[in-house]
């Protein structure tokens, strides 16, 4: 055991060396190993990681997180290299649905914004109006002035959303397994073991999931919401990645996950010796195309524009 925290303290120290070598800039999801977490420069969602990545002089962006994310870091920052140490780190959830897909959903329906979940694929995005995050679907889908919406991927994001607006809003049938895994009954365990703890869920639960909790929140939503709430015990119903920066960020506090099984495996595919790798031999490349990667900016800069 001591044996193999030596033998991560000294690959935490080449990563900190080669990163500085290859003027990288390191960036971490919330949902990552802990060991890459705290070597990370920044941790957070998928969408502020990439934002804070492209106003830095960083020529390299390293992304610990999936596909998709070290996509949106391409778009931002086209003149950066950006490396994904695991190139086989994908979302099943955004890959639930392809650009073909969408074009044939599109001529279905009537004329309507398509409304896209970040955690999506570059190509979608760049078939999209506009995107969104789990934070700001609501605003975002508000903002439109249309009477209809397509969402996609997330269904479970979708109902979210239509409960709360009056628009119409047609969905795609994607979801997150990890988060749409996590049924009332397992809930049910935690908060009776737990009965003091407030639940804090993510929009991707189910709706009868989301029926049960005190707050619904993103990631960081949750890390603000943890920090600033008098209350001392928490169930978390997200990836359980997240607990490590909740204690971290709230010492003092007890955090539980909603289930032990919302586990994401893409997210805990990367290893500090992936990582050594990929910065060594510059491996892993994710670049999205330029006939991609401007409709896809536009889509994700229209976002921006109307949630800051
Ligand atoms: S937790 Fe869900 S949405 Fe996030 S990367 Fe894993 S499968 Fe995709």
């Amino acid at each position: 055991m001591r044996k193999d925290k030596l033998i991560m303290d000294e690959q935490k120290k080449k990563v900190r060396r080669l990163l500085k070598e290859r003027n990288a800039i390191m960036l971490a999801h919330n949902y990552q190993p802990p060991e890459i977490q705290e070597v990370a420069d920044l941790c957070g969602d998928s969408l502020e990681l990439s934002r804070k990545a492209a106003k830095t002089d960083a020529e390299i962006i390293l992304f610990c997180g999936v596909h998709f994310m070290a996509e949106t870091a391409s778009i931002l920052s086209p003149d950066k290299t950006v490396l994904l140490p695991r190139l086989d780190a994908g979302c099943p959830m955004a890959d639930m649905i392809t650009a073909k897909d969408l074009e044939h959903k599109l001529k279905e329906l009537p004329p309507m914004p398509v409304v896209t979940y970040v955690n999506s694929t570059a190509d979608v995005k760049a078939l999209s109006t506009i995107c969104c995050t789990s934070a700001n679907a609501v605003q975002i889908v508000n903002s439109l002035d249309v009477p209809e919406v397509l969402m996609i991927p997330d269904r479970n994001l979708a109902r979210y959303t239509a409960a709360r607006t009056k628009k119409k809003v047609h969905y795609w049938n994607g979801y997150c397994p990890i988060h749409d895994r996590l049924k009332p009954e397992e809930l049910q365990k935690a908060k009776n073991n737990h009965p003091d703890a407030l639940f804090m869920a993510h929009p991707e639960c189910r709706p009868e999931i989301l029926e049960m909790a005190d707050a619904i929140l993103s990631t960081s939503g949750m890390l603000k919401f943890a920090g600033e709430s008098d209350r001392r015990s928490f169930i978390v119903g997200t990836e359980v990645g997240i607990l490590y920066p909740l204690k971290k960020s709230c010492p003092g506090k007890n955090f539980f996950p909603a289930s032990e099984t919302m586990v994401c495996p893409n997210m805990k595919k990367m290893t500090l010796t992936d990582i050594i790798r990929s910065l060594e031999h510059l491996e892993g490349e994710v670049k999205v195309d330029e006939k991609i990667r401007l409709p896809a900016l536009e889509a994700v800069r229209r976002m921006i524009e109307l949630s800051v």
